[in-house]
């Protein structure tokens, strides 16, 4: 009776175009429409035929049956023919439309995409764009309107319809479940649809009670010609009311007034006042901000916001601009005449706690029509957020990656900032999307522009502006450039423009770095974990009341612990990875974590191998440097900031405000400092060891560890104060060192192109991650072994049918065990397929390669996926 879930596979084949109807021009002669059903028991799209009357668009929100029930459901799409196998006789009917157009025109298209790309099923990429529990035990109500006369005007009407009408004016707000209704009144059906065609009633989707619209009391004013006689309390909450122009919620009415909520009911008895239920839309509360005027641009910037503004319609720019350049103050100069045309702008961003100083930047230019979309919010501010933006009025939203799918119906330009960012990356659930790949569809899709900010961009971004081109025909990197169009296909990387902010604002000078060699240091008999000019500089820097941050790869004291007396180390219990050593302050409380599952135990006083005493922490995190300072810099106030002390809610922005206030001298912390910290007070930057990034067995280590090196440089002497950087490490000579202290990002790019496409990595290849995991070590790893077996015969008969001119080039490595091959007690293997850009192969879905998975070990597909496991 229903069809299966719609399994899209990643096979280019089928074009996008197919699946949506053009024109969203539909017969109105019936036909049929898949509807996805979210409900338990039912997850996946099925197919319904739509009566004559009904006019169901992809997008509309629909009551079906379902089982024995009626559910809340979204018309996918319509189809025109029923599949041969199918039996029209069968078919149940969609019952109503409940609400037109809840999603923007291409919204279907770009998530069909998305599930397509990425090898998903289609529920599960609703679940990502979707606020949760949206539709979700959502329940159908009927409810009077003004229309329907009372008493019911019994000639015109059948008795079923009769008897609904008087069901309904009998209950005090008129409004019923339709399931109640279907209990008490036989053929219900037949009288709704007397009574819908009368506008007598209407009928809407409930939300479930978790996300249901808050309703607070709101207080008006009644027009009536004379006023009984008052009190003198009751005339001044009247007066009160009349001041704030006639309208107040009650709870500010009573707390202005200093009366209790007795007195406006008895204002409401007497007929001068009017309580209501209203809706309230519940947002991030929004730290008030002083408002700020456009800043009047350098002729660098004024050159580049003129190139951003002549765009019409789909543009992708690679917007190159070294840290401090003054990209964020482009993009709001850039956004503002897109919000007065009407339209909307989408801003993506990294992690949203980690840059309050960015949004706080966008609501002192615009106000209250800045808006914050993210997955910390709770699931009643998620779904407030997501109608608000349905509404249309011109507005900016600011998002991590989940955002990319905000339904903002006008949109006029798609912003990234930070754009080489990982987090703009899922690792899990699926869909593993990426929100670059999909803000690029989307912004094709809406045809408006894209706007790809960074420092360093990653490596892809930067080919495809041509960014190798532009450097072979200058000596710096030009600052427009548009790179030859080479294909237009959706599947192709969309040709992009370049455009560079080279210098610092003002001119600033880029702060420079020193690289200190770590082995030379113990040579010389220095065995402290701070350089003697790291010494000397903190020194300098707290004499001149100036501020810095110590950068260090790893939060926790230690990052391993051994026995010196027989080799034993710390290990999780459920990973294949040592435990780390976690101690605040000397002295305190000492413990073992895994950073991979969680697990934590006391710390042992004696091995728990060979009994010996001898115990010792090996490398430094987060916590050692914190207790190092304090001894070896005893006045020097320290803030730590890593994922340890930045857990609650909020309290990103408390540091940053508390050390932004001059509280410390020091911000001591891991990645989170190399996002969004402007700061003109801090002119030292030290990074404590640079190793632990270098040495990843990952073929994107270099370029992580040169973004990050770049962007956290970057935090020194962005103010007037010049800035320095202090790079410790015991490998001077990496060449990752070399192109950060060079400060030469073409260089860096030019190398590690070359090596990328030698061995056909991205860009310049495509790979596809096949993860098995598992608690039976041996059922995954010859799950993974049947896998690989049925991929290369799958890809083999693939290529002996191949019409594409190009020589096809595919590799499947693998399988593999996983680097730490157990994470809380799951087994974990790997194949990779690794394929030419250019060849567009058809995969395996995900069900079909399922069906060769026994129970008990998962598997799930990485596109393009961002670090190997
Ligand atoms: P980026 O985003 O490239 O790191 P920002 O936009 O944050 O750079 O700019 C760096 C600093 O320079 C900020 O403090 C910003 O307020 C300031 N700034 C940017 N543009 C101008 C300008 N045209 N005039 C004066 N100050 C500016
Ligand atoms: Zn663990």
């Amino acid at each position: 009776m229903y069809s299966n879930l719609l399994e899209p596979s990643l096979s280019p084949r089928r074009s996008v175009s197919s699946l949506a109807e053009p024109n969203n021009r539909y017969p109105t002669e019936g036909g049929w429409v898949e509807v996805l059903v979210d409900c338990p028991g039912a997850e996946g799209l099925y197919t319904y035929a739509v009566p004559p009357h009904l006019q169901v668009r992809s997008g509309d929100i629909v009551s079906v049956p379902f089982g024995a029930q009626q559910v809340g459901g979204i018309a996918i799409q319509r189809l025109r023919q029923l599949s041969a196998d199918r039996d029209p006789a069968t078919m149940r009917s969609v019952e109503d439309v409940i609400s037109h157009g809840f999603f923007p025109p291409t919204y279907w298209e770009l998530l069909q995409r998305v599930a397509q790309y990425y090898c998903t099923p289609l529920i599960q990429v609703v679940r990502v764009a979707l606020p949760p529990g949206l539709l979700g035990r959502s329940q159908r109500r009927i409810r009077l309107t003004a229309a329907a006369p009372f008493p019911p005007i019994r000639e015109v009407l059948s008795p079923t319809a009769q008897q609904l009408l008087t069901l309904l004016q009998a209950q005090k707000q008129g409004d019923y479940s339709w399931h109640y209704l279907q209990r008490q009144v036989r053929s219900a059906n037949r009288g709704l649809t007397e009574l819908l065609q009368r506008g007598w009633v209407e009928s809407y989707l409930e939300p479930p009670s978790v996300v249901r619209p808050r309703q607070r009391q709101a207080v008006m004013l009644a027009h009536q010609p004379s006023i009984p006689s008052l009190s003198g309390q009751q005339q001044e909450v009247l007066a009160i009311l009349r001041r704030q122009g006639g309208e107040m919620w009650l709870q500010d009415l009573l707390q202005q007034g200093q009366v209790s909520s007795s007195v406006v009911r008895t204002l409401e008895r007497k007929g001068c006042v009017v309580i209501r239920s209203q809706e309230v839309l519940r947002f991030d509360a929004t730290v008030p901000v002083v408002p700020d005027q456009p800043k009047a641009l350098t002729d660098e910037q004024a050159e580049v916001l003129a190139t951003l503004k002549a765009l019409t319609g789909h543009a992708q720019v690679l917007l190159h601009g070294v840290t401090g350049s003054g990209k964020t103050e482009i993009y709001l100069q850039a956004i503002a005449p897109v919000l007065q045309r009407g339209q909307s702008a989408l801003v993506l961003v990294p992690e949203i706690g980690l840059t309050p100083q960015l949004t706080d930047r966008f609501r002192a230019r615009f106000g209250s029509a800045v808006h914050v979309y993210h997955s910390a919010l709770s699931d009643g501010e998620r779904y407030d957020t997501w109608r608000q933006m349905l509404e249309g009025t011109p507005q900016v939203v600011i998002g991590t990656r989940s955002a990319v799918f905000a339904p903002l119906p006008q949109l006029g330009v798609i912003i990234l900032d930070e754009e080489h960012d990982g987090s703009f990356k899922q690792d899990q659930p699926v869909p593993c999307y990426h929100a670059r790949t999909v803000a690029q569809w989307r912004s094709k899709l809406v045809n408006c522009p894209l706007i790809l900010g960074s420092a360093t961009p990653c490596l892809e971004s930067w080919v495809e502006a041509g960014g190798r081109e532009a450097r072979e025909d200058r000596k710096d990197i030009s600052r427009l450039f548009f790179p030859s169009s080479s294909s237009s296909s959706l599947t192709s990387p969309p040709p992009s423009l370049y455009l560079s902010l080279p210098r610092r604002i003002h001119d600033r000078p880029m702060p420079p770095i020193e690289v200190v060699d770590m082995r030379r240091e113990l040579h010389q008999g220095n065995r402290s974990i701070f350089s003697r000019s790291l010494q000397d500089a903190l020194q300098t820097m707290r004499d001149q009341h100036q501020q810095g941050l110590l950068f260090i790869h790893r939060r926790g004291h230690s990052t391993f612990v051994s026995c010196r007396s027989c080799g034993h180390v710390m290990e999780c219990p459920h990973c294949d990875v040592s435990l780390t050593y976690h101690q605040t302050q000397l002295g305190g409380h000492e413990t073992l974590r895994c950073h991979y599952c969680g697990y934590g135990r006391s710390h042992p006083s004696r091995c728990p191998v060979c009994d010996a005493p001898y115990l010792k922490h090996f490398g430094s995190g987060t916590q050692r440097v914190m207790q190092e300072l304090a001894q070896h810099f005893p006045s020097l106030r320290c803030l730590r900031f890593d994922s340890d002390t930045t857990r609650a809610k909020g309290s990103h922005r408390a540091l940053l405000t508390r050390f932004a206030s001059g509280e410390a001298d020091i911000l001591v912390g891991t990645q989170m400092l190399t996002k969004g910290i402007d700061l003109p007070q801090v002119t030292l930057v030290g990074v404590v060891a640079a190793d632990g990034l270098l040495h990843l067995a990952d073929f994107r280590a270099s370029e992580r560890a040169f973004q990050v090196l770049t962007q956290v440089a970057g935090r020194a002497g962005r103010g007037a104060d010049p800035g320095r950087v202090i790079l410790q490490t015991y490998s001077p000579q990496h060449p990752v060192i070399e192109a950060v202290v060079q400060q030469t990002y073409p260089l860096f790019a030019e190398a590690e192109l070359q090596q990328r496409q030698a061995l056909h990595y991205p860009p310049y290849g495509r790979l596809v991650a096949f993860r098995l995991s598992g608690f039976d070590a041996e059922a995954v790893q010859q799950t993974a072994t049947a896998l690989a077996h049925h991929l290369r015969s799958r890809l083999e008969a693939e290529l002996s049918t191949s019409t594409s001119g190009q020589t096809p080039f595919y590799e499947l490595l693998g399988p593999a065990p996983a680097a730490i091959v157990r994470v809380a007690r799951r087994y974990r293997w790997q194949l990779l397929l690794k394929f030419s850009t250019h060849y567009e192969i058809g995969l395996p879905t995900l069900t079909e390669l399922r069906s060769h998975c026994p129970a008990g070990v998962s598997l799930t597909i990485d596109v393009d996926p961002l670090r190997l496991l």
